[in-house]
C-alpha cells in the first residue's frame, strides 16, 4: 500500500461530483459531510473506489425521486463513512451473501442496471487492506445504510 494523508472529506466530494449526471438523471437529492478535513492515512485511489463504489449502488438501487445521504464521523482513532439511501433495500437472507464476488440479490430486479456483482466485493477487500471494517444495515422496500470504519492511522499496513 502506498500510504498518504488522504482527505476523505474532499475526495467525497470529488467522487460525487463524477456521478452528478446520473444523480441529476434520476432526480436524486444527496447530501455531503459538512466536515472539511478529515483524513485518514491510505492509499488515496483506493478510498475513492470505496466511496465510489458505495455511492454507485445507492444510485442504482435507489427509485427515481430518492435520497442519499453521505455522512462522515471523526472519533479519536477511526472515521465512520457512512452511505444511507431511501432505495429497494436488501431482503435478509441476501444481506450474508452481497459481498461475495459476482453476487446480485436477483436478476429482476437488477436486470437494468447492468452490474457485474463485483463492487461490494471490491469495496470489503479495499476496507479490509485498510484495516477497516464494513457494515451493512438494510430494509427491504425502505433503504440501506453501508458503515465503513476506518482506522485514522496505520501502524503495520499489509498489502493484501
Ligand atoms: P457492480 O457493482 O459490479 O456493477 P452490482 O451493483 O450488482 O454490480 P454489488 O455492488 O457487489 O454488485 O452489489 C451486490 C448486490 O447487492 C446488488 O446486485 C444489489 O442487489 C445489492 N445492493 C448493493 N447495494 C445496494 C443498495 N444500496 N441498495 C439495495 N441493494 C443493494
Ligand atoms: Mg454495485
Amino acid at each position: 500500500l502506498q500510504l498518504e494523508m488522504v482527505n476523505v472529506a474532499k475526495l467525497i466530494n470529488e467522487t460525487v461530483e463524477t456521478l452528478q449526471e446520473e444523480i441529476t438523471k434520476k432526480e436524486i437529492s444527496i447530501s455531503l459531510p459538512e466536515a472539511k478535513n478529515v483524513y485518514v492515512e491510505g492509499e488515496k485511489d483506493r478510498v475513492r473506489q470505496i466511496i465510489l463504489n458505495l455511492v454507485s449502488n445507492g444510485i442504482v438501487y435507489t427509485p427515481k425521486g430518492g435520497k442519499i445521504e453521505v455522512n462522515l464521523l471523526e472519533k479519536e482513532k477511526e472515521i465512520d463513512l457512512i452511505v444511507r439511501d431511501t432505495g429497494i433495500g436488501i431482503p435478509k437472507k441476501d444481506i450474508p451473501r452481497i459481498f461475495e464476488r459476482f453476487y446480485r440479490v436477483d436478476k429482476a430486479r437488477s436486470r437494468h442496471s447492468g452490474g457485474t456483482g463485483l463492487g461490494l466485493a471490491i469495496v470489503k477487500h479495499l476496507v479490509e487492506s485498510h484495516k477497516g471494517q464494513i457494515q451493512v444495515d438494510s430494509v427491504e422496500g425502505k433503504g440501506t445504510t453501508f458503515t465503513i470504519t476506518l482506522p485514522k492511522k496505520q501502524d503495520d499496513m499489509h498489502e493484501q
